[in-house]
Order: structure tokens, then sequence, then C-alpha cells
């Protein structure tokens, strides 16, 4: 740890965790979703780390993140998943980025810039078969296929892709499952009776590539999982492993007698004669201001409660008897390897799911990779602690 504190992406966690969802979902292709900045774990090195590990395509939700794969060199099929209204279409065609349609307007002012740049975009048309997000609806869906076919015969777009996506299919055995699936097929078959031959079908998420086989299609789109995390109970499978952890050092630690208030509101007192441990962490960084006495970390072998209320960039520890020191290492969530928390852990604990930990530490913490675990190529930009000439295996 080279600065006060750093969130260490493992590297080849996510190119094994790639490696091992290929295997047991052998049959379709493999989409790693590294929207949201890779989960948090940095778009392109995660990105690259996926590749490595047998993923063919590459999701993200916007425009410019499909674009930055682009100009880092990653030639790789990348689809945006969010159709945007006045995003950069005429940049995503001429980058070969694939992208979603989900109404008429969008599917036109696609198919105009399609027109402009020169070249037919790849459009995956969205059905909404039960979320309610995203997606045509059944009744707009044929509409939207007849604008597709159309555009395609004047040869602005290619349709690539049909796709939906699943509310529940993390509550194991929710009937929205096997409801999402049939109206999926049914808007599969409405598209293929009109003419349209979409090279992939897909539907899957983390969830349901792990649990439901008849959601694979052609292609599974995988994001929590490629991190080694998943929102079905329990977590993730222990054959997929978490790539982050956050560590910190103490930046300070004094003695105080019992009945001394802690932090804003003073909502903590302690006990007895402590040891009060800071950390260089706080809401700003990553850690909620609802984790106060709530989530767990681990320092000098044993893990300890935050100890009164999360400041914007700082928070504490009550070591009570316990000795400690500045300098003392404290992680915040890992693999688990050491024992500490996962953020799994902080998850439950929190009333959250391990996504939104992993992803609240995408801000202000620099992120470092021990290992360059994929490739050929040089050390990602901005990876801070990988020295030059390291990279090749
Ligand atoms: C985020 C997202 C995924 C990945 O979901 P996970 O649960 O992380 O696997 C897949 N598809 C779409 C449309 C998404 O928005």
């Amino acid at each position: 740890m080279k600065g006060p504190a750093e969130a260490q992406v493992d590297l080849a966690a996510i190119t094994g965790n790639v490696e091992a969802l290929r295997q047991r979902a052998p049959g379709p292709q493999l989409m790693a979703v590294v929207k949201a900045d890779g989960y948090g774990h940095g778009m392109i090195p995660a990105a690259r780390a996926a590749l490595a590990g047998g993923a063919g395509w590459l999701g993200v939700v916007h425009v410019h993140e499909a674009l930055a794969l682009r100009r880092d060199g990653i030639t790789a099929p990348v689809l945006c998943l969010s159709g945007v209204p006045g995003a950069a279409h005429q940049d995503a065609v001429r980058g070969g980025i694939d992208l979603t349609a989900d109404s008429v307007p969008l599917l036109t002012e696609i198919a105009t810039a399609a027109a402009q740049a020169g070249r037919p975009a790849r459009v995956h048309l969205k059905a909404d078969t039960g979320m309610s997000r995203g997606g045509a609806t059944a009744a707009g869906w044929p509409g939207l296929v007849a604008a597709a076919l159309s555009a395609q015969a004047a040869g602005h777009v290619v349709i690539a892709g049909i796709w939906s996506h699943l509310a529940c299919a993390d509550i194991p055995g929710h009937p929205s499952i096997a409801g999402q699936l049939a109206a999926f097929r049914q808007a599969v078959a409405v598209a293929e009776a009109a003419g349209a031959r979409p090279e992939v079908r897909h539907l899957a998420n983390t969830a349901a590539t792990l649990t439901l086989p008849e959601t694979w299609f052609d292609l599974v789109r995988p994001g929590g999982a490629v991190y080694g995390l998943a929102t079905l109970p329990g977590g993730a499978p222990p054959w997929l492993r978490p790539a982050l952890t956050v560590r910190t050092r103490l930046v300070l630690a004094k003695q105080v007698p019992g009945g001394t208030p802690v932090s804003y509101g003073h909502r903590y007192t302690t006990q007895g004669p402590s040891t009060l441990g800071l950390i260089p962490l706080g809401y700003a960084e990553g850690i909620p201001r609802t984790a106060s006495g709530v989530v767990e970390v681990l320092a000098r072998g044993r893990r300890w409660r935050i100890a009164g209320t999360v400041c914007m960039d700082l928070s504490v520890l009550d070591f009570a008897g316990e000795p400690a020191e500045a300098g003392d290492e404290v992680v915040l969530f890992g693999p688990g390897d050491s024992g500490e928390p996962t953020a799994q852990e902080w998850a439950d604990a929190l009333g959250t799911i391990s996504y939104e930990v992993v992803t609240n530490f995408t801000g202000l913490l620099p992120r470092t990779y021990p290992e360059v675990a994929y490739g050929q190529g040089p050390a990602p930009a901005g990876t801070s602690s990988s020295p030059a000439g390291s990279a090749a295996p």
C-alpha cells in the first residue's frame, strides 16, 4: 500500500471467474458487464482481465464508456445496454459499437446517425418482458421490429440482437421468471416471424447465468459474477472469487478513558479505557454513513465494528483494551482469506447488495493492480503498483 488507503483489484480473480463461468455455461457466449467503472474495479483493466478469461463481449451502459474501451484498443464486441436519446450515436457507429434500441424514435435516431456515419448501426432490440424498466412493451414490440426491419432493408441498421432483462432471477422460484421467459420467447418469435434474424438472443444476468440454464439462449450477460459477486440468497458460490479488497492503515491511535463519546453526534461512547484508531476513509470514499456500528473490519487479527458516526473522510475504530498503533493495517473487506469480511457480509449488515458496496468505492480511493493478469500489453493506464516491465507473464 503506497498511500493511506487503496482499493486493490485482483485481476487474476476476474480472469478466473470468467473462465469458471465459461466452464459452467459452455454453450452461450459470455458478455462481461463492465458498467459503473467495472463495478468499481476499473473498467479497462476489468475488461481486459475478463477478455483474457474468455469473455467474447463487453457490456456497458453508455456510449462514452464504449468509446473509452475502443480508445484503449479493445476490439471485442461492445453493447451499450441503455438506449439513450441524444447519445453520440454517430461516434458509436463509427466505433463499431452495438447499440440498444427500445423505441421507434430511438431506432430512427440511430438509423439517421448510421446514414450520416456511412455504415450500418448494429442494434439489439430490447423487449420489456416484465421488468418494466427499459424495453418495448408487448404492444410496442411489433412496431419496433417493423421499424428495425425497414431500416435494415434501407442499409442503415443490422439487427444484431434481441434481448430482455429479468427482474427476479435472484429470487429462486419467483413466478415472474417463467413469465418473463415465455414473454421473451414470444418476442423473439414475433421478430423472427416478421423476418428478423438476430445473431444473438440474450436474457441472463449473473443470477440467471448461475441458476437458470433455460435463460441462457445465445449469450449470457454476467456482471457481478465477473467480480466474484452475486445477488442470490447467500451471495456468490464459492467457486467465484471476490476481486476487490479495500484496505487502509490507522493514521492515529490514542488512549482515552472509559465513557468517552466518539465522533459527530456523540452517538457512541467507549465502555472502558480504550485505544481509538482513526482510519482515513469515510462516506466520501465509500463507507456508507449507515455503516456506523454495523459493519466490521479486520485489524490486528480480529474484527472490529466502526465506532461512532462515519465522517466524510474519516472513521473511528474502538480497540477497547487491545493495543493499536498508527500504521496498523485495516482491511475493510476482501475475499475473506485472512478473516476479513467480504463485501457480501457488508451488504448483509447494511441491508443492501454486494454490488452497491463495491461500487461505492469507485471515486476517491486509488485502485491498485498488484498483478497484471491479462494479455501481453502494458499495465493499464492509471494503475499505480505494477512496476514497468512486470506486465508480461
Ligand atoms: C447490469 C446488467 C447486467 C449484469 O447484471 P449482474 O446481476 O451484475 O450480472 C446484465 N444485463 C443488464 C441489462 C444490466 O443492466
